[in-house]
């Protein structure tokens, strides 16, 4: 592809015209398990597909490019994507990660650590002092994810790659919420970017999916040998899917920020919600930050509703067009409770300690129209205050 090309065409263009065979202008799926080898002792470029895959590959380029990066691994899934970068840890190294990650990635960390993998150290990212202690330890890894699942906290990737190189630790960021069309961390700095490609990259809600890019050829070179080695690479009909998914990805992301924006303005100014938080407001208190860092503010827009478990529960069973599901990213609006769907493995206590409040609701704004996204969620808070006063008087 030319270099000149802008992501947006790239995306578009991934491996199009690339069928040698008979000049299909969208790359084949190749679903066969085994390649022949040309004869004894000769293989040619694929020999297994856990190891390697045309379809496949064509996606990891895909992603490579999209992020800045030397290579990427695509996994069968985002926890498989974390799986693998522990893979780069011994016994006795530490991993930092944010007190606020995402559930899975939280509950893989913490049992790996009791079983004595490595060391975890779980820290607030966005104070400075915090992270700066926790790295006397001399960490091997630190992860960020950023912005952060549920409350779209902001750490500055650039100071955090600062502070990485410093103590000698890789950085490695969760790049899901934004994609890779709001927000590159290689070029911040980042040594390794993740992804959940079952939000935003696929984007249709239709495939569980993963990668990791790699900013050099050793880390893609090491990260690959590892995918390989413990089998957690992508299936051929899913990369089919993703790549099929990442063409639309760059005017998917534009439209869900718009609707996001509008969401976020409308809940802010509503009297039934206590507190937004998203990160183009500018109350929120990584604002600057996200501008700076990132291209956009994202399609995720979390909120705490005023009145209890009452509201909460009245609030989803109202919505018509949110869909009372985990997960995120996809064409489709869904409404997540997050203290008891997607941060179900983490601890009451560390909810708390990271913020994350039992009125808390998760919005991912799908391509539906905008003006009908705010009405619905309009007539579901007033839902909740009609329920509320019924309750009172009787
Ligand atoms: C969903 C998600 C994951 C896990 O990905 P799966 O594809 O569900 O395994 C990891 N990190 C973040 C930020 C996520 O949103």
């Amino acid at each position: 592809m030319n270099s000149s090309a802008s992501k947006t065409t790239r995306a578009v263009r991934a491996s199009i015209e690339s069928d040698t065979q008979f000049g299909a202008v969208v790359p084949p799926l190749h679903l066969s398990s085994t390649f022949a080898f040309a004869s004894l002792g000769e293989k040619r470029q694929y020999d297994y597909t856990r190891s390697g895959n045309p379809t496949r590959d064509a996606l990891a380029d895909a992603l490579a490019e999209l992020e800045g990066g030397a290579g990427a691994v695509v996994t069968s899934s985002g926890m498989a994507a974390l799986t693998l970068i522990t893979q780069l840890l011994k016994p006795g190294d530490t991993i930092i990660a944010p007190h606020d990650c995402y559930g899975g990635t939280f509950r893989l960390f913490e049992q790996q650590a009791k079983k004595g993998l490595f060391n975890v150290v779980f820290v607030d990212q966005t104070n400075c002092n915090a992270l700066l202690a926790a790295c006397e330890c001399r960490p091997r890894i630190i992860l960020a994810e950023t912005p952060s699942n549920p409350l779209l906290r902001i750490v500055d990737i650039e100071r955090l790659a600062e502070i990485a190189k410093g103590a000698g630790a890789l950085l490695a960021v969760d790049n899901t919420f934004l994609s890779p069309a709001l927000q590159n961390p290689i070029e911040l700095g980042a040594d390794l970017v993740i992804h959940s490609t079952t939000k935003y990259l696929n984007g249709h809600s239709d495939v569980v999916g993963g990668c990791v890019v790699a900013a050099s050829d050793e880390l893609a070179e090491e990260i690959s040998y590892w995918a390989n080695c413990i089998g957690i690479t992508g299936a051929p009909f899913d990369s089919f899917l993703t790549l099929r998914g990442i063409r639309t990805l760059h005017p998917r992301i534009k439209q869900h920020e718009e609707s996001a924006t509008l969401v976020a303005n409308v809940l802010d100014d509503h009297e039934g919600v206590d507190r937004v938080y998203y990160p183009g407001l500018k109350s929120h208190p990584g604002h600057a930050i996200a501008k700076r860092q990132q291209r956009g503010f994202g399609g995720i827009v979390s909120f705490e509703i005023s009145g209890g478990q009452e509201a909460i529960r009245t609030f989803v069973a109202e919505l018509n067009y949110f869909s009372l599901a985990e997960s995120l990213g996809g064409v489709e609006s869904l409404v997540c409770h997050p203290a008891s769907m997607t941060h179900a493995p983490v601890s009451e206590e560390a909810l708390a300690e990271a913020g994350i409040g039992s009125n808390l609701v998760r919005l991912s704004i799908g391509l539906e129209s905008s003006e009908d996204l705010v009405t619905d969620i309009l007539q579901a808070l007033d839902a909740v205050k009609l329920a509320r006063t019924l309750r009172a008087v009787s």
